[in-house]
Order: C-alpha cells, then structure tokens, then sequence
C-alpha cells in the first residue's frame, strides 16, 4: 500500500493510472462522462470490482471491447499490499498491509455465528494520544485514503471462503482498528458510501460502525451525511478523568460530546449509541464509577461496551479484574443500562483492541531492518 496508491502503476506513456477500487459511483459516473460513456457504466464497473471481484477490466465481459481496452490503458484496480496474514486458533484472521515509511495497518476478521465482522483502519498511527492505546503510543503518521480503506474489505472478502448462504464473508464492518476515522472524514466518508453502496458492499447502516474518540463537529456531520451506526470511546464517567485518558476531552467536554450523542441517536429515530469503556485496574473501575456513568447515560438511547484493558509493552495500565468487571456491568444493568463485556478475540496473533500497533512496529523493524526502525520510530 503506497502513499500515492491512486497513480503508482504507469500507463504506456508513463501517465499515472486511476486506480478506481475506491472510486464511489458518483466518481465513477464523472470518469465515464470524461470518457463519453454512459454514467451506468459505473454500476457496471462497481459490480465487477466489489462484488464479482474483478482484478482485470478485460474480464469485464458487458463493457464494449473499446472501453475495456481504454481502461487497461489509463486505469487500474490496485488492491493494498499484503504484508503478512496470521489465523488464531479462535478463527480470527489478522492483516498487515504496507503503507509505506517502515510501517503497516492492520484488518481484523471476527467470525461469529451469523456474521463476520471485519475490524478496519483509517489512519497511520493516530494523533488523539489516548493514554492506554498502542496506536496512540506510535503517534499519527498519515490517514489512509479511501484505496487503502475500502481496500481492506475487498481484501477479507477475496480472501475468505464465503458463507454458506452464499455472501460475502464480512458482513459487518467496524471501524476500530488504527487511527480515528472521523480525523480522516474526508476519506472515510467515501468509504463509507461504498460499503453502503448496493452496485458495491450493500451493507445496512445498522451494519456499520464507526468508532470515534469524539470530535463533536465530525458527529454532527456524520449524522447528517451517511448515519451509520456510531460507537463512542467515552472510558471515563466525569471531564477529570476523561482528560487524562482521552486528551480530546480538553477540546470537546463531556457535556457537548454526549449531547451530539443524543443528537445524532435522534436522527436515526432514537437507535442505540455504544459507549466503549477500556476497564484499566484502579483507575475507572470502581463502584462509584459505574454509578456515575449511568447517571450520564441513564433514560438515554446508549448501552455500554465495556473492554477489558488489553496491555501492551512500555505502558503501565492493568486490566481489571474479571470480579471487578462483573461487578461495574450489574451495577450499570441495576441502573437499567444495557451493557455488555467485549469478548477479547484473537489474543494469540495480537489481534485485540488496542494491541495492534507495537507488535506491528516490531515486526516492521525485523522485515526492514535498520531503515525501518527509524521510519517506525514516531
Ligand atoms: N480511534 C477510534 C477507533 C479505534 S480504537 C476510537 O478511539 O474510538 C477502538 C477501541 O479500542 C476504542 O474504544 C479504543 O479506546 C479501544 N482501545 C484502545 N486501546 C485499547 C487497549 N489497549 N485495550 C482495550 N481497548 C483499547
Ligand atoms: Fe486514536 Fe482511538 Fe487509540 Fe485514542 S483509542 S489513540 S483515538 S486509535
């Protein structure tokens, strides 16, 4: 996966080459004009890419010969660059794509019964410096376009075997790998567009999750342009200690990030917000912390997930006990908060929240020696 994705490979003349997997059909339509077709041609096109997983445009038997040899010439269907594939023994599959510099991203695929959930990237790294987070440890290197975005779904699902009922294996995607998608809007809305798209992924809102350590202003955009469904990284019941483990507090309060919450849960006629809680040993697991979150979130369209801490090296948080846990979950549940423990998954591979970024570094540093320590020093 390059930093210019969109243009690496040149055409005969040496001009770079469109790469059109992360063209949304609007896009697409624009290209098709420019090229005196039809703007169906990019129903045709999204199909052939995203669901009957062309690599070719000769392959692309309802186009007219004429346009297919045109494409060959001036555009391309690049997907990332797998960098290693590792499977837990729980099921869960786990990428690292290039992306240039010495560093990689990961993609998660989560198997459940009734679904598969891919987890995905938005950025290099992530500048929002969350106190417990591997990512935020490596700091924020640059956000992923939207080839390299969508790429990771049109990766799971070439890759994986698909479900018995003969779909696509991800039928859900999330976006709580590297990065802060709503730092990268301008990338993960078309993204977003064509995992929503039914010529592309055809996935319902309900189906998509975009996480977010919460930057008010991009809520409220999100809401108006594609509302999806939303996770919040709240972590902490009160403003003190929320600016401690998640610095964007300092910007957006509590107060004003839930009351985009509510906003934006009003605009999908009253759907759930998820309220993400890392459980960090002494830290905000107490009895009287539960209590003060469902004080904030009590008669509200939320529910809780809480996550217990998964530790990475040169970081000093402990996750909570598994009585501690239990104890905060009923008390919420006793406050009539739906609330539910997060599962962790894929332990063996590092593939668990959170974890992602250390051991991605580590295993960069080995693949590209010396070059690359410095580059995946940030
Ligand atoms: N940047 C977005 C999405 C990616 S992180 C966000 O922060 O919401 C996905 C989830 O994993 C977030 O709730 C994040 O706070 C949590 N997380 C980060 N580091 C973790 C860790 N070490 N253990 C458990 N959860 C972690
Ligand atoms: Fe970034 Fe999310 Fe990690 Fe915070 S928790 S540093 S927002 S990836």
């Amino acid at each position: 996966m390059k930093a210019d994705a969109d243009k690496s490979i040149p055409d005969a003349q040496g001009l770079p080459r469109t790469n059109l997997l992360g063209k949304s059909e609007s896009v697409l339509a624009k290209f098709f004009d420019g090229l005196g077709e039809k703007p169906f041609r990019a129903r045709q096109v999204l199909q052939w890419i995203h669901q009957r997983n062309a690599s070719r445009f000769d392959e692309m038997t309802d186009l007219s010969r004429n346009l297919r040899e045109q494409l060959c010439e001036i555009a391309s269907i690049e997907l990332p660059e797998v960098v290693s594939e590792k499977k837990s023994s729980d099921g869960t599959v786990k990428w690292l794509f290039e992306s240039g510099a010495g560093q990689a991203v990961e993609t998660v695929f989560i198997p459940e019964p009734g679904r598969g959930t891919l987890c995905i990237s938005s950025q290099v790294g992530c500048a929002m410096d969350c106190s417990f987070c591997a990512t935020g440890a490596q700091g924020f290197n640059r956000n992923l376009d939207v080839n390299e975005i969508i790429g990771q779904v049109t990766h799971a699902n070439r890759h994986l075997p698909i479900r018995a009922n003969g779909e696509p294996a991800v039928t859900n995607v999330v976006f709580m790998g590297m990065g802060e998608p709503l730092a990268n809007y301008r990338n993960v809305l078309p993204a977003l567009d064509l995992l929503l798209s039914d010529y592309a992924y055809g996935l319902s809102r309900r189906r998509i999750t975009v996480s977010t350590s919460g930057i008010v202003p991009h809520i409220e955009k999100l809401g108006d342009d594609c509302n999806v469904s939303l996770a919040v990284s709240l972590h902490a019941p009160n403003d003190e200690l929320r600016d401690q483990l998640v610095p964007i507090n300092r910007l957006h309060r509590i107060a004003e990030l839930l009351d985009a919450c509510w906003r934006y849960a009003a605009k999908r006629a009253n759907r759930f917000i998820t309220f993400e809680y890392v459980m960090l040993r002494d830290v905000n697991d107490s009895i009287q912390d539960a209590d003060e979150l469902a004080g904030l979130l009590r008669n509200r369209p939320a529910k809780v997930n809480l996550i217990p801490f998964n530790p990475f090296p040169g970081n000093d948080f402990e996750r909570s006990r598994s009585k501690t846990i239990e104890a905060f979950q009923s008390r919420l549940r006793g406050h009539g908060i739906v609330s539910t423990t997060r599962r962790t998954r894929g332990d063996d591979i590092d593939a668990a929240c959170g974890q992602l970024a250390g051991k991605v570094r580590d295993r960069m540093r080995v693949r590209l020696g010396e070059k690359g320590k410095k580059a995946a020093r940030v």
